[in-house]
Parts: C-alpha cells; sequence; structure tokens
C-alpha cells in the first residue's frame, strides 16, 4: 500500500500552495496508508520535511504548512510492508549526495533490497532505516553521474519488484512507475501546475484534471518546462495488481482509465451468476464490497440494504484493545441491523478473504441479529500466495485458502454458503486481460522471479 503525490507548481504561484494542495491530496490517499504522513517541499533552494506517526489530520498543522512553504512538494501516506511502522521508516526521507539533496516517497516493494543494501554497506554506505525506501534513495545517491537525471535513470533498472516513485530535488519533481506497471500513478493539470498521485480520486479533491497515467517503466521530470520523459524501461508486458481494483484503490478512482467503482459492480454482477443465491436480502461488508453488492442485488434481483454500519473512526488506531475488548472482535468495527436481518435469509458480500479471522465473526454477528441464513459471497478468487509486491496481507501458512479448500473454509466461518468470484470473473470485470494484470497471490505466477520469503522486517538491522 501507501499514498504518494508531487506537485510542482510555476513560479509566480502562491509560496504556500503547493503544499495545500499535497495536504489535501494526502488526504485524499488516506485509504491507502494510516500509520504515518509526511511532505517534503522546496523553495528551489533547500528542501524542508515534516513527517510524523498518525494520520494525515493529524500530522500536519497550519505552523508546519507555512514552515514547509515552497513552490514543490511531496508526499506520502505509509502502510508499512517493508520496515517496521516507527518514525524512521515515515517518509518522505532524505538522502544527502554532493550534487545535493534529493526527497523519495515510494509506494511498492524492492524484491532485492536486501542484495542492494549489502552492495551498497560494502561501498561504505550507512543506513539510518529499516526500510526499502532508503536503499532506493541511496542506491540513486551513490550512483555516477553530474545530474540527478543521469543518476535516477542509471540506478533505477537495478530495482526488482513494485516501485512507484516520486522525488523531488530544489529543481525538479520526478515520477516514477516500474516496468511492469504493478503501483498505479497518474499525472493531473491544475491550471498551471503539475500533478501526480497514487490515484484519481487525489486529483478530483484538489480540483485537477486527469492528463493521463504514468506509464509502466516511464521515468518523468516535472519542471517548469512540463512533464518531459527522461527514460522508458518499459516490461514487454504490464503487470498492475488486480487486487488494487479488488480492495486497495478508492472507489472513487478510475485504474487505467476504468472505474473502480463500475469495475466492483461487474464483480458483483459476475458473482451473482456464478453463485446465486436463494435469499431475502444482500448486504456488503463496508465500505469496499458496496459496489459489488450493488452489482449483486441487481444481477439477482435480490433488494440490496445495508446490514452492518462500519465505525469509520476505527481504523489502524495506535491504542491496542485491551484482551477484553478484544474479544468483542469485528463488534469494534461494525455494527449491525436487526430491523435488516431479523428472519431473512442473508446474501453478505465481501471483497476477499485473507486469514479468515474476520469472516467467521462477521457470520456470528449476522446470525446474532436475527438472520436465519448467512451466504457469503466474495468478489474475488481464493487468496493462496503471498504478495511481495507491497501488499502486506499475511505469510503464506497464514492464508487459509492456502490449506483449506473453499467446503472447509465454509465451515470454518460457519456460512450456510460459501461462493468465491472466479479469476476469469474477476480479471473481465476489470476490462483486462491476465497479460495485462498481476494475479499472482490467486495463481502463484508471479511476474517477477521470487527466490526468497521476504519477511516484513528482513531490512531490520
Ligand atoms: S500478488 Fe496480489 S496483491 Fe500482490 S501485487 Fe500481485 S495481485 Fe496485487
Amino acid at each position: 500500500m501507501c499514498g504518494i503525490s508531487g506537485i510542482w507548481s510555476p513560479a509566480d504561484a502562491d509560496p504556500t500552495e503547493a503544499t495545500r494542495l499535497m495536504f489535501f491530496a494526502l488526504y485524499a490517499l488516506q485509504h491507502r496508508g494510516q500509520e504515518s504522513a509526511g511532505i517534503a517541499a522546496t523553495d528551489g533552494r533547500d528542501l524542508r520535511v515534516v513527517r510524523r506517526m498518525g494520520l494525515v489530520g493529524q500530522v500536519f498543522s497550519e505552523p508546519d504548512l507555512a514552515v514547509l512553504g515552497g513552490r514543490a512538494a511531496i508526499g506520502h501516506t505509509r502502510y508499512s510492508t517493508t520496515g517496521s511502522s516507527r518514525i524512521q521508516n515515515a517518509q518522505p526521507m532524505v538522502v544527502n549526495a554532493d550534487i545535493g539533496e534529493l526527497a523519495i516517497a515510494h509506494n511498492g516493494n524492492c524484491i532485492n533490497a536486501r542484495d542492494l543494501r549489502d552492495e551498497l554497506a560494502a561501498q561504505g554506505v550507512r543506513f539510518a532505516t529499516s526500510s526499502d525506501t532508503e536503499v532506493v534513495a541511496q542506491m540513486i545517491a551513490a550512483e555516477d553521474g553530474a545530474t540527478w537525471d543521469e543518476r535516477i535513470v542509471r540506478a533505477l533498472p537495478k530495482l526488482r519488484g513494485a516501485w512507484s516513485l516520486v522525488m523531488l530535488t530544489p529543481t525538479a519533481v520526478y515520477a516514477v512507475r516500474d516496468p511492469l506497471g504493478v503501483r498505479p500513478l497518474c499525472l493531473g493539470r491544475k491550471g498551471d501546475a503539475w500533478l501526480v498521485a497514487s490515484e484519481t480520486c487525489a486529483l478530483d479533491t484538489i480540483g485537477a484534471a486527469f492528463v493521463r497515467d504514468v506509464a509502466p517503466g516511464e521515468v518523468l521530470r516535472i519542471d517548469d518546462r512540463g512533464a518531459t520523459g527522461i527514460a522508458d524501461f518499459a516490461a514487454d508486458r504490464r503487470g498492475l495488481c488486480v487486487f488494487e481494483h479488488v480492495y486497495l484503490a478508492s472507489a472513487s478512482s478510475d485504474l487505467g482509465g476504468v472505474s473502480v467503482y463500475a469495475t466492483r459492480e461487474r464483480m458483483g454482477e459476475t458473482l451473482a451468476e456464478e453463485h446465486p443465491a436463494a435469499a431475502d436480502v444482500v448486504i456488503p461488508v463496508p465500505d469496499s464490497a458496496i459496489p459489488a453488492a450493488v452489482g449483486y442485488a441487481r444481477r439477482s434481483g435480490i433488494p440490496f440494504r445495508e446490514g452492518l454500519i462500519k465505525n469509520r473512526y476505527i481504523g489502524r488506531t495506535f491504542i491496542q484493545p485491551s484482551p477484553e475488548l478484544r474479544k468483542q472482535g469485528v463488534a469494534l468495527k461494525y455494527n449491525a441491523l436487526r430491523d435488516v436481518l431479523q428472519d431473512k435469509r442473508v446474501v453478505v458480500v465481501d471483497d476477499s478473504i485473507v486469514r479468515g479471522s474476520t469472516s467467521a465473526p462477521i457470520v456470528d454477528l449476522l446470525r446474532g441479529h436475527g438472520a436465519r441464513e448467512v451466504h457469503l459471497r466474495i468478489c474475488s478468487p481464493p487468496i493462496r500466495h503471498q504478495c511481495f509486491f507491497g501488499v502486506d496481507m499475511a505469510r503464506r501458512d497464514e492464508l487459509i485458502a492456502s490449506h483449506l479448500d473453499v467446503e472447509a473454509i465454509r465451515r470454518h466461518v460457519g456460512a450456510d454458503s460459501l461462493g468465491y468470484l472466479s479469476l476469469d470473473g474477476m480479471v473481465r470485470a476489470t476490462g483486462g486481460t491476465t497479460g495485462e494484470l498481476c494475479t499472482a497471490c490467486f495463481t502463484g505466477d508471479y511476474l517477477v522471479p521470487v527466490q526468497l520469503e521476504l519477511a516484513k522486517e528482513a531490512l531490520e538491522t
């Protein structure tokens, strides 16, 4: 996960405008990471950074935005995949090189970061964090070249895995996607300012117009001359993470020009065709499964209702519940509506089952509020394989579908029936093909060779 954004505004713009826009762009990307947030900004001379643990609204104050100032900025919301959740690993990170400073913010996971770090350490580079992002930054800083353009273009082909990056120097913003385009990144304009962001919802929030997606393997430099491609490392196929469509991206975003909301509705429609149920009501597990439940209801003719209300403020809290409260489980997160559920045969639509630890309590919660039957429908196939490309799902042995078949999972979660969307149905709903998407957590078909089980803390020293 993680959300990233970059802004380059014209020389005559209000000097606080870039950081103010960045603040609201990060708000729009909050769903991609809630552990920490940060902004690096420049006035053309040096870089200033504010980054702290917490949500965007908690991290930045009005004085912070005034101190940051600047006509260009990059920003980050973090969900840790490599490196633990602590302030040293918050982004953007800044490295100093003989040619100046570079700030960097990263969405993805570099699967060869350990090897690259060992090589750099052998050259005498010292690391302050356990994050693969610092490895990328130090690798670029240590490259040969008289300019950041040259160093970036030399360094990036050494990276393996998934990486969308934004970088900032006193004279330019850079925006990059890995050769497969695993993580999204799009380009927009607001007046004379240029923007990049993980998702189009960030452009919408700040009133910017979508220009195009940054292409897989593209390296863009953005400055007063505009957005200029300085290198193209595209692979011979594409590999956008299909889980962006299923769960990660905001339903209000477009991915590859396709509405995420409409894709999820189509997933629900196909799910209704593949796994019909005799039921009285269709409800979603909010929020990500709402459009799929709408699609299921429309195709099946069964009425859509809201049967679970999500507490939007519980999120990823840093205050751990007491053991007593932990037993409450999903009840801390969802309230069930007895009026909707009482004596009903209920189809409940969810986006995915990872460990299976949430589905069973949801089924219990529905039965506890009067549901007579619970038919669980999942708008993605069983997740049987670990993700190495930036989604912190679970280790393979923790994935329930890696060791149980569908009937055994149904018994485990206590549903009356269980149906998963087929791989073909999921891919068709995106409007793409398996040749354009990463589907590795469902199929085990990794697009980049994965040789070792990378633990999240693999770079901890
Ligand atoms: S393995 Fe799954 S979650 Fe990871 S990038 Fe591929 S499709 Fe996305």
